[in-house]
């Protein structure tokens, strides 16, 4: 995921040209087909009866268990975001019957869990048909949740806040069927079922509604993984790297498709290149321009939603390319190279580990590199994206005392984006630079962080096992052959400052900035004397000093301070020396002992050397090419 303010395929199916090649009807004696049990799967039937009320339905069909009770829940959150999300207000009207149609006792046992009691069933167990209304009202064009509009023809979900899972079971095959009204338009990454040839049979004229649209998925992490787009919207495709490429827009017909699909098609090259081949047969891009909620994107294995607020137009746009770049190359960083708990999920619960700075701001940098490879960006862009960065990071008081381990843990009482202040993007996305510049140097450009990415990929991803936190250090420091526990433990696990220029020497670059003087306060005149205090930063030399907010600030070193005059006084003191200030504080006037601080700006990448040019320099942040067996 990546929100705005940090900053699929298949075709497009329609309706009328899919009425002949799926059966109206899906019984179940197709799910009798396997003896396996284990192997039966769960079936999803998806309906619109109600756009205009904003009502989705859904019916989920099983085999009758042998008695009991028969648990099925709503997710407490949606993979990708790291926020509990109150789904289960939007479940509504939960009732279950057997296969004669006879209702079930259904008791709604905890907010997210409904318990469908089937002791009373008699006779040979036929089959449980669970349904439920959704009512689909997401901000926007919806996003984590479902939006339907009936009247703008346009619906939306994911699949966390419409599909109910069984308790237990989520690994099960799944189907899903999706009845969309007259006109209708789908989009969606899930696979569509091949039709048996003996049940293709014309839908004549007047014998009722359009037939269902058939999916099948892996299981119902699968399901849920792969949103549906529904109704009016714009669509393009093209092919790359031997996979087919989908790109949907809703809310702003205002793109050229051409122009667009030529972006996306430089930037899965790109990604794809750090690989070697796609991770996918089919992806698909799902772009909401404009309207209410959270603007950004979330991954998908195969597919992304992106909210932006700007027309897609020619993609020219940094936003759309960055934000582009960023969730398409999760669809390895975090969808199939996934630290232990993100898949298979528990969606009762938040599950924590402690690698969200490598799952999102490793592939944070690798946004900007894949622009940059993929030429839509140049090195001036790159150096500076990247020294501002380190510039956001050193001003950012929140380094020094919440380590990157940390920010990951607590994403989910960090709003999904670090802890305490220290994002996992920023300080996550720097790291990997730092690490990607020391393989570089160490192994004289034969290895990068590429590679550990393909290691990654060959040791877990394509075995489809999650990764151990300890696996990034294996990686790492498997391919450097170097001891990089010091390094590693002093960048993940502490607050220690990256030493950027025993980073960036060895490959010809420096680090240029600025210092000056920096109290971190936040004033106003005051009626009287001197300037009031309203906020002091944590870990600011204000706090070293003592004041507090509240203060009157009197004087620097005895020089009187007003509004105007303080930015001034503070300027000509060197960074980090010794200061007085004088304070009046409840109406008594005392004296503070501590230094002048430091905030540092204007941040440059550089040569570092006479015999470095920035454009070699530059060779560093291409793809690094190791094609022969990697072995750790
Ligand atoms: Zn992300």
């Amino acid at each position: 995921m990546i929100h705005h303010q940090y900053r699929a395929l298949h075709s497009v199916i329609t309706l009328a040209g899919l009425l002949l090649l799926v059966p109206a009807e899906i019984s179940l004696a197709s799910q009798n087909q396997v003896g396996d049990p284990p192997q039966t799967p769960l079936l999803y039937r998806l309906s619109i009866p109600a756009a205009a009320l904003h009502r989705l339905h859904v019916q989920i069909i099983d085999e009758m268990p042998q008695g009991g009770t028969v648990e099925f829940a709503i997710p407490a959150w949606s993979p990708g975001y790291y926020q509990i999300l109150h789904y289960e207000a939007d479940i509504e009207h939960v009732r279950a019957k057997d296969g004669s149609g006879r209702l079930l006792a259904v008791t709604h046992a905890s907010p997210r869990v409904w318990s469908i009691d089937t002791s009373a069933q008699t006779g040979a167990p036929t089959r449980i048909v669970v349904e439920y209304d959704v009512y689909a009202h997401d901000a926007g064009l919806g996003f984590f949740g479902s939006n339907l509009d009936g009247t703008a023809k346009l619906g939306y979900i994911n699949g966390a806040s419409a599909f109910l899972y069984e308790v237990g079971k989520t690994q099960r095959p799944v189907r899903l069927e999706a009845t969309l009204p007259a006109g209708w338009n789908l989009a969606t990454p899930l696979t569509p079922m091949a039709a048996p040839a003996a049940t293709i049979r014309p839908a004549a004229a007047g014998q009722g509604g359009p037939a269902p649209l058939r999916f099948e998925a892996e299981n119902y992490d699968a399901l849920i993984d792969c949103p549906l787009q529904f109704g009016q919207f714009t669509s393009t495709e093209f092919v790359s790297d031997g996979a087919t490429f989908q790109c949907v827009c809703v809310g702003s017909a205002d793109w050229d498709k051409a122009r667009v699909s030529t972006v996306l098609g430089k930037i899965v090259h790109a990604g794809i290149q750090v690989f070697g081949k796609p991770a996918f047969a089919r992806y698909v891009f799902f772009f909401h321009i404009g309207g209410k909620g959270f603007e950004g994107g979330l991954e998908h294995r195969n597919s992304t939603v992106i909210h932006l607020s700007e027309a897609l137009k020619d993609g020219k746009s940094e936003e759309f390319q960055t934000v582009t770049a960023h969730e398409f190359f999760h669809a390895w960083n975090v969808k199939r190279l996934r630290p232990t708990g993100l898949g298979p999920f528990d969606y009762s619960q938040p599950v924590r580990t402690a690698s969200l700075w490598w799952a999102e701001g490793v592939t944070d940098y690798y946004a900007d590199l894949i622009v940059y490879r993929a030429g839509l960006r140049d090195k001036t862009w790159l150096l500076k994206d990247l020294a501002d960065r380190m510039e956001e990071l050193d001003n950012n008081p929140s380094r020094l005392r919440v380590t990157l381990e940390d920010a990951s843990r607590k994403a989910w009482e960090g709003e999904s984006e670090g802890f305490d202040g220290l994002s996992y993007y920023l300080k996550g996305s720097l790291v990997g630079l730092y690490f990607d510049l020391r393989l570089r140097a160490v192994s004289e450009g034969k290895y990068s962080l590429d590679d550990v990415m393909r290691l990654l990929d060959t040791e877990f991803g394509s075995k489809n096992r999650a990764y151990p936190e300890s696996a990034l250090l294996t990686d790492l420091a498997s391919l450097s052959q170097t001891d990089l526990h010091t390094e590693y433990a002093d960048l993940v696990s502490t607050g220690k400052e990256i030493d950027w220029n025993a980073a960036l020497e060895p490959v010809g670059l420096s680090l240029h900035r600025e210092m000056s003087s920096y109290l971190g306060v936040q004033l106003h005149q005051a009626k009287g004397e001197g300037v009031l205090i309203d906020a002091i930063e944590t870990g600011s030399a204000a706090a070293r000093c003592g004041l507090q907010a509240g203060d009157t600030l009197l004087a620097i070193d005895g020089d009187t301070v007003t509004f105007d005059a303080f930015k001034t006084l503070l300027a000509d003191r060197l960074p980090r020396s010794p200061i007085q200030l004088t304070v009046l504080r409840r109406g008594s006037q005392i004296k503070l002992l501590g230094d002048s601080g430091v905030r540092y700006s204007h941040y440059q990448l550089i040569p570092s050397r006479q015999d470095a040019d920035v454009a070699t320099a530059m060779t560093l942040f291409l793809p690094t090419t190791a094609k022969s067996p990697i072995v750790p």
